[in-house]
């Protein structure tokens, strides 16, 4: 399906580091239509780009491989299933290792799980981006159930106490006692609040929908979706593209586009962005 639509409106596509398929090069107004075809064929939102659980990345675990102590496939299906739409002060990325070996990377995600002889390890605050940091363990060897309560309780302790655009990484660090403090609060319970934070997760779990298939819905949030108020049919021609990365279209250049018009290129021309996080990628 992702083949067929990606031909269909030509865009560009790419394996990401967490495993999913990006598509790249749709026009605004082409969205819904292509949020439609994948939603009817069964697909989700998935939240690529929001301050939001992003993904969960897992290696092939015991199913398929021979250093593998559990199923870190199954596990991280169901990681996501449940925090799929989370919105938080920032990206949020799991990750998912079936042994020690950690092929998945998990120790470099917001929150990593380590599979061993006896449960899962469980590591939290950990990043890329432009000042890495290895995720600190948080407890040891727990079973699925223990697992999830004490993730469900970090991730709404961050949400609810990190500055916006804090990831977990310089929250941790910032907190008074570091590790050590969350480690009171999410496993010893030491503010009394678990409970509280289990509610909160639990009620995003029971209301969780799919933002597109919510969209498609709503005839007032389709309205944003054109390029130009005052002629919503009309696409927007200064996105260009060619058809040359390695048989895929790309975005034209400021010389590719000059010469398309037969006009000289503007030197020193920009456009001003606002500033970014320096960990938004
Ligand atoms: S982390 Fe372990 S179980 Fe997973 S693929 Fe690597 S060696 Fe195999």
């Amino acid at each position: 399906m992702i083949a067929a639509v990606a031909e269909k409106y030509n865009l560009y596509t790419k394996i990401t580091g967490g495993q999913r398929i990006d598509m790249f090069g749709a026009r605004l107004e082409q969205l819904p239509e292509i949020w439609k075809e994948l939603v009817d064929a069964g697909f989700e939102s998935g939240q690529a780009y929001g301050k939001s659980l992003r993904t969960v990345k897992s290696c092939v675990g015991s199913t398929w491989c021979r250093f593998g102590v559990q199923d870190s496939v199954a596990m991280a299906i169901q990681l996501e299933l449940r925090y799929r739409g989370l919105r938080s002060p920032h990206k949020l990325k799991m990750g998912v290792s079936g042994c020690a070996r950690e092929c998945a990377e998990a120790r470099g995600k917001d929150v990593g799980v380590i599979a061993t002889a006896d449960g899962w390890n469980l590591y939290v605050g950990g990043n890329g981006g432009a000042t890495p940091a290895h995720a600190q363990l948080l407890a040891k060897d727990l079973d699925d159930e223990t697992l999830i309560k004490y993730i469900d309780r970090y991730f709404m302790y961050y949400i609810r106490t990190a500055d916006r655009l804090q990831r977990t990484a310089r929250w941790q660090e910032e907190l008074d006692g570091g590790i050590k403090h969350v480690e009171d609060v999410v496993v010893k319970d030491t503010l009394g609040i678990a409970a509280d934070l289990e509610a909160a997760m639990a009620k995003h779990v029971d209301t969780y929908i799919d933002e597109w298939a919510d969209t498609l819905k709503d005839p007032e949030r389709l309205r944003r979706f054109r390029s130009f108020v005052n002629a919503p049919d009309q696409k927007d021609d200064s996105i260009t593209f060619v058809p040359d990365e390695r048989g895929q279209m790309r975005p034209a250049t400021a010389e590719e586009k000059a010469a398309a018009a037969q006009q000289p290129v503007l030197i020193g021309a920009s456009i001003p962005l606002r500033s970014r996080d320096e960990n938004e990628v």
